[in-house]
C-alpha cells in the first residue's frame, strides 16, 4: 500500500488541476452529466482530458483479433489518422507482450493504410482477459500521445 500512496496522490492532484481547467474554444466540454456510448460495441478507452481529446475503442472479434479504433472527444465519430500501425504493450505475469495494430483500409468508408481510424492484429491474439497495457505512441492531428493506457474486461465476445 506504501508504493500507491504517492500514485493515488498524483492521479488526486492532476484531477484537481484538470477540473481547473478552462477550456478553450477546441475543447467542447458538453454541459452536464453524460455517458458515451461505444460505436462497435467495444470497450471505450479515454486518451487526454474529457471534451478535448479523443477515444480509443477496443474489440476482440470473433476471430480473437483486437482491434482499435480512434474516436472523437465524444466518442460519436471516427477519427482517421495516418499511422501504419499502433503498438500495444500488454503486461502478464511481470512479462510485456508487445501487439502490432494495422491500419485497416474499408472501401466502405474509403479508409486506406496512412487515413484510417481502425486497427487490428494480423492475427488472433494470445492474451489472457481481462488484460491492461498502454499504446505505445499514437499521433492523432497535430497531438502526441505516449503510453495511453488501456484496459480490457470480461472473457472476450
Ligand atoms: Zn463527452
Amino acid at each position: 500500500m506504501k508504493l500507491l500512496l504517492p500514485f493515488t496522490l498524483i492521479l488526486m492532484l492532476w484531477g484537481t488541476a484538470c477540473s481547473e481547467h478552462i477550456h478553450d474554444e477546441n475543447c467542447q466540454s458538453h454541459d452536464g452529466y453524460h455517458v458515451h456510448t461505444a460505436l462497435m460495441g467495444g470497450e471505450l478507452i479515454p486518451v487526454d482530458e474529457h471534451g478535448c481529446g479523443y477515444n480509443l475503442e477496443l474489440l476482440i472479434d470473433e476471430s480473437d483479433r483486437l482491434s482499435i479504433y480512434i474516436l472523437d472527444a465524444h466518442a460519436e465519430g471516427f477519427v482517421r489518422i495516418s499511422q501504419a500501425t499502433l503498438e500495444v504493450s500488454i503486461k502478464e505475469n511481470n512479462q510485456s507482450t508487445v501487439l502490432t495494430l494495422d491500419a485497416v483500409a474499408d472501401s466502405a468508408t474509403g479508409e486506406t493504410v496512412g487515413d484510417t481510424s481502425h486497427f487490428r492484429t494480423p492475427d488472433s491474439i494470445q492474451v489472457a482477459r481481462p488484460f491492461s497495457g498502454h499504446v505505445k505512441s499514437l499521433v492523432i492531428g497535430s497531438h502526441e500521445y505516449n503510453q495511453t493506457k488501456i484496459s480490457y474486461p470480461g472473457i472476450g465476445k
